[in-house]
């Protein structure tokens, strides 16, 4: 069994990008940049007013209030036609271009319209004040975002800025997700006697679309060899196999059977982690091989930990791939008899500018109530047995804090 460390480790040290394609700008959202981007332009283009008022010469507002002589007008999109002099004034808008010879805007609320194209100007202006210089918020041939980012509202903006309407960026991997199980049966039916809903099947398609890949579902197998490689058969073409089931000690565990038969270098199969101890990784060919727990949490849990991961790493991320812990104080204890790294469903809520954070019961590792209740999970290092009320401890936030449910 090896720790959650360097299993992530493995699991990365595999994950190179897929491949790169060019998209236009809406579509780039969500995805990894394959290249960096530099602006075409400086940025603004010209000294831009900052304010609706006047642009002046600072030196003609000292000692103000000062009268000017207003000998035109600037709107957004115009270029002004003529120079400013000395006891001028230029009506401007914002956004609009400073006329040369001008230095400064006073904002109109700050002025006074005479009649005869005179304006007062009620207080001074410093030189500068209300103008964005040419080039201040990036240069022409500035690197504006770098390759790896992922692509936001706030990256688009910048790609809009920087003349870019197409972009390249990673590949959407493909992911085939087999399920297995004998007991399972669709949401839809009734379960009867020993069977179960198959839960895992929807959650872990949902997980894959939300990491920006593809999911290509192979079905649910029972547990008989022949049936779950011939699923496999159908998944080899993709970037990543994701089987759910079948990894346990089990006599009718045959995940890790089939595997073999089709050559998957295994590189581990036990992770001290709780939920989700067995968890199978390996390669084959250029083919990443996940075999998740089935129980529903220690499969969600795996995911996010791992999968997401290298899901990210295949599209061109370089982040650290983990979600960041955060400190959080306990409000109630929360026990951890695993001798495994443990991450117990919690929530987590601010108070004030700390975070506190109170556990979930949960009944084990099949119950996704609790762990739909959960906006973070508490992690517990393996040593860590107990935590009590009060005491600081390192959570994972979830997706679910981030969209609202805080
Ligand atoms: P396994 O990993 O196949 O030994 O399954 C562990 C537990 O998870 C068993 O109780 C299964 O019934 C349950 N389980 C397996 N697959 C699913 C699934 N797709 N949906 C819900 N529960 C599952
Ligand atoms: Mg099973």
């Amino acid at each position: 069994m090896i720790s959650v460390e360097s299993a992530l480790e493995i699991v990365l040290s595999r994950a190179d990008p897929i491949g790169a394609e060019d998209v236009s700008l809406p579509d780039a959202c969500g995805r990894y940049l394959a290249e960096e981007v530099r602006s075409d332009l400086d940025l603004p283009p010209f000294d831009r007013a900052m304010m609706d008022g006047y642009a002046v010469r600072a030196s003609d507002t000292a000692g103000a209030p000062r009268t000017l002589r207003v000998t035109g007008q600037v709107r957004a999109g115009q270029q002004p036609d003529r120079a400013l002099a000395s006891g001028e004034a230029v009506q401007i808008m914002t956004g609009a271009p400073v006329p040369p010879g001008a230095d400064a805007v006073q904002q109109v609320e700050k002025t006074r319209a005479l009649p005869d194209g005179q304006v007062e100007i009620v207080e001074a202006v410093e030189p500068s004040q209300n103008v964005a210089p040419r080039g201040c918020e990036a240069r022409a041939g500035d690197v504006v975002l770098e390759a790896g980012r992922r692509v936001d509202p706030a990256a688009l903006a910048v790609l809009a800025s920087a003349g870019r309407a197409r972009v390249r960026v990673g590949r959407r991997p493909r992911v085939a997700l087999l399920v297995t199980g004998d007991e399972l049966v669709d949401p839809a039916e009734r379960p009867v006697g020993g069977q179960i809903r198959n839960s895992n099947g929807p959650a872990l398609a949902a997980q894959i679309l939300e990491a920006g890949a593809v999911a290509e579902p192979l079905g649910v197998a029972p547990d008989a060899e022949e049936r779950i490689a011939a699923a496999v058969q159908r998944g080899l073409g993709a970037d990543v196999l994701v089987l759910s089931g079948g990894v346990s000690a089990g006599a009718f565990d045959l995940v890790e059977a089939v595997l073999a038969a089709f050559g998957v270098e295994v590189l581990f199969e036990r992770v001290a982690i709780k939920p989700g101890a067995p968890l199978v990784f390996g390669r084959r060919g250029s083919q990443l091989v996940f075999g998740l727990p089935g129980n529903p949490v220690s499969a969600q849990v795996t995911f996010d930990v791992f999968v997401r991961a290298a899901l990210e790493r295949l599209q061109g991320s370089r982040g650290t791939a983990s979600r960041p812990l955060v400190d959080v104080e306990l409000l109630a204890p929360f026990r951890n008899r695993s001798r495994r790294k443990a991450y117990l469903p919690a929530r987590v809520r601010a108070d004030g500018t700390r975070l506190v954070a109170t556990p979930i019961r949960s009944a084990g590792s099949a119950d996704v109530f609790a762990h739909a209740a959960a906006n973070a999970l508490l992690v517990l290092e393996a040593d860590r047995t107990e935590a009590a009320a009060g005491e600081h401890a390192p959570a994972m936030l979830l997706r679910r804090f981030f969209e609202g449910d805080a």
